[in-house]
């Protein structure tokens, strides 16, 4: 499709059919929203003379909808993509070298899902050996819970080893201290701009109108917590001390060539959970274990669609708001090497992961930093940059 005049922008995956959303400072200024290209940040609310992009944080402007999100975008392109544009773009960019990238947006509510079902497979396998791998009602909707938004964290924040209660070994006691079973969950995360009102359920069809776009999530989680704290209310203290996020939210326009059908669906979900649009996304992912790639998750083998996903979030009438982030669980896929979490790497530590520098892992150690990046296929037949969520782990307090 489109290339743009910034010199080699095009190859670095941040190119004229990426141009994703964040927010970045300049020492001594107050946060404001920029978009990417290439290596340098396009300081919006200077180019396109708009205040919304003021704002230290997206939400302002995702409040607008997506028609505004649609012109934006349009407006952005022609500057960045056509030589008429590159006197109002050019003085505004700034190097990313200069600024300091913040957190995109303020998170509003979190969910997050269970939608792969490969990991929730071996999630069966590992923990419930005697039944069915999968629960009763994995197939009959998008399982998830509610997450804390307080602690979603900007990429680059350390993550303090929790503390907690561990479940017990063979029926004893539980105890209380630094979780021994300190994992990640490699995840794509759905950022919500556009509201609704109590007691409506958004429409299959409507995803698009109410998702700006994606942001890679790493959903931290303390095995040993979780495992005992879950029966019967779900998750709570194991997951809830950090997730981290990638600074930069690519907007659904930009991965029109990434979409898919989804993986095809047995039995056929209820008449309000039935697509109507492809909204499988085959995205790329990687984790990096100090440096090392230990896993390869391709989303494009996820079983619910996040537009299933935000249908069933708001199928009992609970509102959106602007600036809530969906994430879709676990990314793994059927082979070994496209596990997205530890817990399934090392089968819940039976099989250590042996990395490159002869150490081995079941979980994760104080020191230890992990990446989750991610690329997909672009409008123009390139490969754009979803970015990387990191963060490095800090012994127990
Ligand atoms: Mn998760």
């Amino acid at each position: 499709m489109s290339t743009t005049w910034v010199p080699g922008a095009d190859a670095t995956g941040y190119g004229a059919d990426n141009l994703p959303y964040g927010v970045f400072s300049r020492a001594g200024a107050p946060p404001r929203v920029g978009v990417r290209v290439g290596d340098l940040v396009l300081d919006l609310a200077a180019a396109l003379d708009d205040p919304v992009f003021s704002a230290p944080s997206l939400n302002p402007f995702l409040a607008r909808g997506s028609t505004a999100w649609r012109s934006t975008r349009a407006k952005v392109s022609g500057m960045l993509a056509s030589a008429e544009g590159r006197p109002a773009a050019e003085p505004h960019l700034i190097p990313l070298a200069e600024v300091e990238i913040r957190a995109p947006f303020e998170v509003a509510d979190y969910v997050d899902f269970y939608c792969s079902i490969d990991h929730a497979a071996n999630a069966g396998r590992i923990f419930r050996p005697d039944s069915a791998e999968l629960p009763r009602n994995w197939r009959h909707h998008p399982v998830g819970y509610h997450g804390r938004s307080g602690t979603v964290v900007p990429s680059g924040t350390h993550v303090v080893r929790p503390t907690g209660q561990r479940a017990p070994e063979d029926g004893g006691a539980p105890g209380y201290g630094p979780s021994e079973r300190l994992d990640f969950e490699a995840e794509v995360g759905f950022v919500v701009g556009t509201s609704t009102s109590l007691g409506r359920t958004v429409p299959v069809g409507d995803f698009a109108e109410h998702v700006f776009g994606v942001v890679l999530v790493n959903d931290w989680s303390a095995r040993d917590l979780q495992a005992w704290e879950t029966t019967p209310l779900g998750p709570f203290l194991g997951k809830s001390f950090a997730t981290s996020v990638s600074p930069w939210v690519v907007p659904l326009d930009a991965l029109g060539a990434a979409r898919i059908a989804g993986r095809p669906q047995d039995p056929e979900p209820l008449p309000y959970l039935r697509r109507v649009a492809d909204w499988g996304l085959d995205l790329a992912l990687t984790v990096e274990l100090n440096g090392e790639v230990v896993s390869r998750p391709p989303y494009a083998s996820m079983y619910w669609t996040p537009d299933q996903m935000l249908t069933h979030l708001t199928s009992n009438g609970a509102s959106l708001r602007t600036g809530d982030l969906y994430a879709s669980g676990t990314v793994s896929g059927p082979e070994r090497g496209q596990r997205g979490s530890l817990l399934e790497l090392s089968w819940a530590g039976a099989d250590p992961l042996r990395l490159a520098d002869g150490s081995e892992r079941a979980f994760l150690a104080d020191g230890d930093t992990v990446t989750v990046a991610a690329t997909a296929r672009g409008m123009g037949g390139g490969t754009i940059s979803l970015g990387e969520v990191t963060g490095t782990v800090r012994p127990a307090l």
